[in-house]
């Protein structure tokens, strides 16, 4: 029974690993405005790469972070996001598998590796992908209230759910997007927000919008005291987004609980 859990997970990592080099290619030829057919290759000597340049993060260290044809130091965000992927499947797999419950597991996967092409292109580019972040919210927005339906939720109740986390997010970063004259944030964290109040929905939203400026404020906290930035450097917010997201997707129930009691 242990051996069979560990093959399991193991799978499940090889799968996220697999599904994060996916989500490089996504990031990047979206930043580039490139196809996502054709083969992968060198972005220093544009050699096409070979099967066993691909395997995600063993390449990597095999090749010492280097490319094996010019030599030249491949970005550490392959690896990084290829082992997101495989945390993100693991983290999937032992929420849900006991129960069976396969379609919650695929909506947390799946809606994660999305919000991780986000978070890469907001940390390298300073970017969001307007078309794929609207995709991103119907499909998923549409996952989770169908889940909630076909749990035994009213639908209506669910309907507005989604439709207060929606206005309520979007109403939120608007608001301080306007206040500020765009210094707080960009008018893609607008849509970040819209997409994750669309998701999530009322209340769980909320709770995700507060861990994101918990989290964010201690990331550019901790870049200042490093000296990594000045005070009023600009850090993208998409990332603390992403996070807060996941902190709602992971422990909103237990927390949404918590609160209720506590607050009776
Ligand atoms: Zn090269």
């Amino acid at each position: 029974m242990m051996l069979e859990y560990i093959l399991i997970l193991s799978c499940a990592a090889a799968f996220g690993a697999i599904f994060g080099s996916f989500v490089n290619v996504v990031a990047i030829r979206t930043h580039e405005h490139s196809t996502l057919m054709g083969r992968s290759h060198c972005p220093h000597c544009r050699h096409t790469l070979k099967a066993r340049h691909l395997v995600p993060v063993l390449s990597y260290l095999i090749q010492r972070g280097k490319c094996s044809m010019c030599g030249k130091k491949i970005h550490v965000q392959y690896p990084l996001v290829e082992l997101a992927g495989a945390l993100l499947a693991i983290i999937s797999v032992v929420r849900y598998l006991s129960q069976g419950a396969w379609l919650p597991m695929g909506f947390e996967f799946f809606f994660g590796a999305s919000l991780l092409v986000f978070t890469v292109m907001d940390f390298r580019w300073s970017e969001l992908p307007l078309e794929l972040m609207v995709g991103t919210g119907i499909v998923f927005s549409l996952w989770n209230a169908l889940m909630k339906v076909a749990a035994g939720a009213p639908a209506l109740e669910v309907g507005w759910s989604h439709a207060v986390g929606f206005g309520a997010a979007t109403l939120f970063f608007l608001f301080q997007w306007i206040v500020s004259r765009k210094r707080w944030i960009g008018s893609g964290d607008i849509w970040l927000g819209a997409i994750m109040g669309a998701v999530l929905g009322w209340p769980s939203v909320g709770l995700a919008i507060y861990f994101a400026y918990i989290i964010g404020g201690a990331f550019a906290l901790a870049l200042l005291f490093m000296k990594k930035i000045q005070p009023g450097t600009r850090v993208p917010f998409g990332p603390a987004l992403v996070a807060g997201t996941l902190v709602a997707l992971w422990w909103g129930q237990d927390i949404l609980e918590w609160l209720s009691h506590a607050l009776t």
